[in-house]
């Protein structure tokens, strides 16, 4: 599967704003963003006017690295939220949340999106009781996520449940961590994720 190896943290100083891609280091003092609060590169600072192709790109660039996708199936993705009933821009959103390794993340069984893939890929998670290794899985209204009983004292999870409280709640899981054990309660709502993003301009993108 392809994979993004490259500067995390270039990310966020790409798209002038704080995505959260590295767990504890985003809520410290070691963040980069924090640090150079300005684009990378040796012209970074000097960029001029941008187009309105590039004003969508970036928006749709920022969305993408978020949720941690490369484009081919962050494309495949919007490429079904077309197909639904419904405003796009919403379905699409409620699909890239209802990824599993989205919701591990949000039920705060990891630090961050690229930690929740790995914690899935690595057979550590179950849902509604059965294992399950695939983080693109779409989890529904009323399955439970939960760690994997063995799994449980790992570092990772208790470092995780730690970050949990320092993190905006997520209103559609309910979640006890005590238990590494979550419930989707709902479809998330575009208000529900908070995410400084105008997803009108991904949709304008993609629709030419
Ligand atoms: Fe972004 Fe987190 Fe890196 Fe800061 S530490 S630049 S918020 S990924």
């Amino acid at each position: 599967m392809a994979k993004y190896n490259g500067p995390i943290c270039r990310a966020c100083r790409r798209e002038m704003q704080k995505l959260f891609l590295k767990g504890d280091r985003c809520f410290s003092d070691k963040c980069s963003f924090d640090r150079r609060g300005y684009p990378p590169g040796q012209h970074g600072q000097k960029r001029g006017k941008v187009s309105e192709f590039g004003v969508q790109l970036r928006e749709k660039q920022k969305v993408r690295k978020v949720y941690g996708l490369v484009e081919k199936p962050f494309r495949n993705l919007f490429a079904k939220a077309e197909l639904e009933r419904g405003v796009t821009s919403e379905v699409f959103f409620q699909k890239l949340e209802m990824r599993l390794d989205n919701v591990v993340y949000r039920m705060g069984f990891a630090r961050s999106r690229q930690e929740a893939k790995q914690i899935v890929r690595h057979n550590h998670i179950l849902v509604n009781g059965k294992r399950v290794n695939i983080p693109n899985v779409q989890v529904r209204v009323g399955d439970t996520v939960s760690v994997e009983q063995k799994s449980r004292k790992m570092t990772l999870f208790v470092l995780a449940a730690d970050l949990f409280g320092r993190r905006t709640k997520t209103m559609w899981v309910e979640v006890d961590l005590a238990q590494f054990t979550g419930k989707v309660i709902a479809v998330p709502k575009r208000d529900d994720i908070q995410m400084n993003v105008k997803e009108r301009l991904v949709v304008e993108l993609y629709s030419k």
